[in-house]
């Protein structure tokens, strides 16, 4: 067994550096006002790795969580962008696709909550689409 590949990222001010292994579970596609909001976008691509899996690399003084309790959202607190989301009781990360540097391995598999979806923004892909969660 080789290691999986690290990947990097980082926050739109380049303060907060983060880094994670190329062996999301999942990623998906999620059209949620939530998501919408925190990117600013028609939606949010992430992808899913067990929450003890992502590392800081710097600017670890300048987090600004989220929400509180075992799920939340971590930005910089210094350019706002939304780096990952703590899910699942903490167990989970939702790592924001757009913030890697690196191109992980893993595509999007679907949309989901797509009736939250922007009246505005047509999925054009030939991917699965799911009402809420997959089942
Ligand atoms: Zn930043
Ligand atoms: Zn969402």
């Amino acid at each position: 067994m080789t290691e999986p590949a690290m990947l990097h990222g980082e926050c739109l001010c380049r303060t907060i550096g983060y880094a994670v292994p190329d062996a999301f579970t999942y990623a998906w596609n999620c059209h949620c006002g939530g998501c919408r909001r925190a990117t600013g976008s028609a939606f949010k691509p992430f992808a899913g790795i067990a929450a003890d899996q992502i590392r800081l690399v710097r600017g670890g003084d300048s987090i600004m969580h989220y929400g509180n309790g075992p799920n939340h959202d971590v930005h910089c607190g210094q350019c706002g962008s939304l780096l990952w989301s703590l899910v699942r009781d903490g167990q989970f990360v939702h790592v924001t696709l757009g913030t890697l540097i690196d191109t992980p391995a893993i595509r999007p598999q679907a949309h989901i909550c797509v009736a939250f979806k922007a009246p505005w923004h047509v999925i054009c892909d030939g991917l699965p689409q799911f009402e809420g969660l997959p089942p």
